[in-house]
């Protein structure tokens, strides 16, 4: 079996030109889903004006009533590639199901797997099937094993590479959406070799705990961060609350500069 464990410091997932966890902080931004061509042009632009390498973005959005909006699939990877390219940024979005993977490796960059999905095993194996790197959520009760042992079917599978995220636990507290568990972050990189990116926006459900908690997770050992921002939040098909504003990010980039630089 492919090892995923040992103490011997971070081994960088390279995609495209960009290695990930290969010492410079990775930014991921975009809006929770992509809803229009203008939507997404003005979000990779704000990305990639920021420092952001990649451009995040929901074709298939896993919600949870069937009524509400569930992205607008091929339109919306269409319109995520084209922006992408026009910025220099690569791609990172969700394939929800084992039938989309190849459509979605098509048209994106890093594959990546939702907290819901995490133990989905038909899907693991078909995203690690497609060829792409993939990003995989920390599901919203996983344990570090649990996490580690999903990572390790991409791995088994021939996905080539993995890169772990964490975006927060079903607790108690309900001040914030998810509770995000900077400790899981500095024990992950105790035991894996794996890139971890951390997603601030879910756990914080609202925009004013997004950067604080970003700064944690860095200072925890993060190797970057995936964050929500949106043209217009109000107007927001889901996730809105959460949504940086466009012109937040790039205090957000600075501020993950800063406290990286301090650890
Ligand atoms: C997302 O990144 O938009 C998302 C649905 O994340 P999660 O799977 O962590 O809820
Ligand atoms: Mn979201």
């Amino acid at each position: 079996l492919v090892e995923l464990e040992g103490d011997e410091g971070v081994r960088p997932v390279r995609v495209g030109d960009l290695a990930i966890g290969g010492g410079d902080l990775v930014l991921a931004a975009g809006p929770c889903a992509v809803e229009s061509e203008d939507q997404v042009e003005a979000a990779a632009l704000a990305a990639a004006r920021s420092g952001a390498r990649l451009l995040r973005g929901g074709a298939y959005k896993p919600r949870t009533r069937p009524g509400d909006f569930q992205g607008l699939g091929l339109q919306a990877l269409r319109w995520m590639r084209a922006a992408a390219d026009r910025h220099g940024l690569l791609v990172v979005t969700e394939a929800l199901d084992p039938a989309s993977c190849d459509e979605v490796a098509e048209w994106a960059d890093v594959i990546q797997i939702g907290a819901r999905t995490m133990q989905a095993t038909s899907l693991l194996k078909a995203a690690a099937r497609s060829g792409r790197p993939v990003l995989l959520k920390r599901g919203l009760s996983a344990t570090l094993d649990e996490w580690l042992g999903a990572a390790e079917y991409l791995a088994a599978g021939g996905a080539p590479g993995v890169i772990l995220c964490e975006r927060g636990s079903r607790s108690f507290e309900t001040s914030t959406r998810f509770s995000l568990d900077v400790g899981v972050i500095a024990a992950a990189r105790l035991r894996t070799h794996l890139p971890i990116l951390a997603d601030p926006s879910h756990p914080a459900g609202r925009r004013a705990l997004v950067r604080p908690l970003a700064r944690a997770a860095i200072a925890a050992g993060a190797d970057g961060l995936l964050v929500e921002a949106h043209p217009d939040p109000s107007c927001a098909r889901c996730d809105g609350p959460q949504a940086l504003l466009l012109d937040e990010l790039e205090d957000l980039a600075r501020e993950m500069a800063d406290v990286g630089a301090s650890v």
